[in-house]
């Protein structure tokens, strides 16, 4: 039995190429991890795409991770992985445009991060209506350590929140626990 580590929350986007696939890839990439484990997962859910119009719909998801890394130890693991799975960060790259996966660290502990590369919690998550649906499924009652409010008051907050359609689970991909 390992004692010590964090709890982390990271959501997962995809709209580009076989997004249940990528899923399921991710799942299996964490499972490889020496230095965490997979918790559990919310449902999966397509949303409206935000950003540059003409996109496709995102399938999106949150896992919930026991780390024995750094915020930034996560952050590169992350970003090991979107680049395993075709993750493009070029410069031609469009923020915000399709992407094979994206990776995003929304909390670690309650810790409260701010590096050029690295803001935790992530900065654009409390307005991110893709990111708090399937949030709420794992943890309703966290309490955001910087505005204070929980998952479900930030939540009640949004718009869109009726555009957001619950999918199948991809193959392999775990229940909530
Ligand atoms: P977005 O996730 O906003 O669509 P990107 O995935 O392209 O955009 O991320 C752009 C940069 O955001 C990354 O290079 C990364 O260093 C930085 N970043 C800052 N905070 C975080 C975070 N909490 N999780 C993931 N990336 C982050
Ligand atoms: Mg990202």
């Amino acid at each position: 039995m390992r004692v010590g580590g964090e709890r982390a929350f990271v959501a997962l986007g995809a709209n580009l190429g076989d997004c249940e696939a990528t899923f399921s890839a991710v799942i299996e990439a964490f499972e490889r991890e020496p230095d965490l484990r997979l918790i559990a997962a919310s449902g999966v859910y397509e949303t409206p795409p935000l950003g540059p119009p003409g996109q496709d719909p995102y399938l999106n998801a949150v896992v919930s991770l026991h780390v024995w890394l750094s915020p930034y130890e996560l952050l590169a693991c992350l970003q090991a992985i979107e680049s395993g799975l075709g993750r493009d960060r070029g410069p031609d790259a469009v923020r915000w445009g399709p992407r094979a996966i994206d990776l995003d660290l929304l909390f670690f502990g309650d810790r409260c991060v701010t590096l050029p590369d690295l803001e935790v919690p992530h900065p654009r998550l409390h307005e991110r209506a893709f990111v708090l649906v399937p949030l709420a499924d794992l943890a309703p009652a966290l309490v955001h350590p910087v505005r204070g409010g929980t998952v479900e008051a930030m939540l009640a907050a949004q718009e869109g929140v009726d555009d957001i359609v619950p999918r199948a689970r991809p193959a392999g991909w775990p229940g909530a626990r």
